[in-house]
């Protein structure tokens, strides 16, 4: 995630935790085995296909399958399942002396479709180039998913025994399709993944403004997704005749309703405080407006002039945008259907269910039916009422050794909770009554987020920084010997 106000917060306990520094290891690039292993599994990774339309999860899971068996990890403590033969998930128990209670790593190995003819390179070939390395995945998340195969058979290899069960689960449908690997394994096969806490880098992470790192983010709280089809249909007619009863009209007039509605300002936890403290750091006007935000009552027209940032009216609010439109049959028909879909991103507290009848009060139209559209793209009638999360408690016993790890690796830079604006697998886990902080070694620039999008790349000293940052974390973390 990347996100302005994050990039400015500095936490109270930076100052201790960097008097603590001494015991945490500084930065060094992994040695040439490391890297070659590190490397070879990344490679594979981004060359398996793992879209939903034609490409194979299972493949991935049981490359990666291999790698532990080769590597000496008893088949008992390996499961590949899933819901069916292209989505199959992998988890792999790394034995502890059982002194803690398990920590699950989570990471999703299925990524967003990619042509050929939008990129530069081919998405599915790993291409080093320019000093970064390319291709789908690269970004989100297979660096991550590589990153934590890498940390497990190097410690294994090393005989590093944690002092409690480390458990790895590399699963389907993040991005989309019907087969949610973490959910699945949940319902399916809960012992297997049932955990202390978890860590799901598939967000947080170290945002870069020009060489220089600004924050670490951990992510601790989440906005739901949820997607709605409004749906009118209308018996058309000759284009010559038109009458004022028009489908297109009717999804067009709601989208506008929709464009100059703003879902009620709203602070929880975790935003709060980072207001709180950004009103101590940013400029003069910026930062009354922060105060008036703040106050008892909130003020208006201060929340309204921070709004026209984009991050912080998410920060702020549930949002509801229009990004897809289908209507119509011919150039010279009256319209017979008109659809359009709405994404929202739900704040804690409140339910997918609530935000359908929100929205059927905006567009406040009889003839325009509101569904909600679940991750397999099902139409239903209702939405869920499971209302989002609260934010996660953040336990000393993973944010200390995180700041320890942070400060020595990207000296005086802030570690910083702070609430995603999109959704994760950590919503599963979450409701699981797993705690799950979404946290990635990766440092990245702001201005080259190319998550989901062409040419996604990760430049490669991210990676080696990565891959021995987690090494170094899970020995903190993990105890052992
Ligand atoms: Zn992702």
């Amino acid at each position: 995630m990347v996100n302005r106000f994050a990039a400015l917060v500095a936490t109270s306990t930076l100052a201790a935790s960097s008097m603590l520094a001494q015991s945490a290891p500084a930065y060094t690039a992994p040695d040439a085995a490391t890297k070659d292993l590190a490397l070879g599994i990344f490679r594979q990774l981004i060359e398996i296909n793992t879209t939903d339309s034609v490409g194979s999860v299972t493949a991935a899971s049981k490359a990666m399958q291999q790698r532990f068996l080769d590597a000496g990890f008893p088949a008992s403590d390996i499961y590949l399942g899933g819901p069916n033969d292209r989505k199959e998930n992998l988890v792999v128990r790394y034995r502890g002396t059982g002194a803690h209670a398990p920590i699950l790593f989570i990471g999703h190995e299925d990524v967003v479709e990619a042509r050929r003819e939008d990129w530069t390179t081919d998405p599915f070939q790993f291409v080093e180039k320019d000093g970064y390395f390319y291709g789908r995945g690269t970004q989100d998340m297979k660096e991550n998913d590589a990153i934590l195969v890498t940390t497990f058979l190097r410690l294994h290899k090393e005989g590093f025994k944690p002092d409690r069960d480390m458990i790895l689960a590399l699963t389907a449908d993040e991005e989309g399709g019907k087969s949610n690997g973490v959910d699945w394994l949940l319902k399916n096969q809960p012992d297997l993944v049932k955990a202390e806490f978890a860590f799901n880098p598939d967000g947080g992470g170290v945002e870069l403004q020009n060489g220089k790192a600004v924050s670490a983010d951990v992510d601790a709280s989440e906005k739901l997704y949820a997607d709605y089809r409004l749906l009118t249909t209308n018996p058309g007619g000759h284009s010559s005749l038109p009458v004022p009863d028009n489908a297109i009209y009717h999804i067009a007039d709601a989208l506008q309703r929709l464009q100059n509605y703003s879902f009620p300002f709203e602070l929880n936890a975790i935003t709060r405080p980072y207001f709180e403290k950004l009103a101590t750091m940013e400029p003069a006007q910026t930062a009354k407006d922060m105060r008036a935000m703040l106050a008892t009552p909130p003020d208006k027209d201060a929340i309204a002039r921070l709004s026209k940032s984009p991050e912080w009216n998410s920060t702020m609010h549930t949002t509801c945008v229009a990004t897809r439109l289908l209507a119509g049959h011919a150039n010279n028909a009256l319209p017979q259907m008109a659809q359009a879909n709405v994404n929202c991103r739900i704040l804690p507290g409140h339910s997918r269910e609530e935000v359908r009848q929100d929205l059927i009060r905006v567009f406040d139209d009889p003839k325009i039916t509101v569904d909600y559209v679940d991750d397999g793209g099902t139409v239903h009638g209702g939405a869920p009422d499971a209302k989002g999360l609260p934010p996660v408690a953040l336990q000393p016993e993973v944010l200390r050794p995180l700041e320890k790890l942070v400060a020595a690796y990207w000296p005086g830079t802030p570690v910083v909770a702070d609430m995603a604006d999109g959704a994760s697998d950590s919503v599963y886990t979450n409701a699981a009554g797993i705690p799950t902080y979404n946290w990635s070694a990766i440092e990245l620039e702001t201005s080259d987020v190319r998550a989901h999008g062409k040419d996604e790349r990760l430049p490669e000293a991210s990676y080696w920084k990565g891959v021995q940052f987690w090494y170094d974390y899970v020995k903190m973390i993990a105890g052992g010997s």
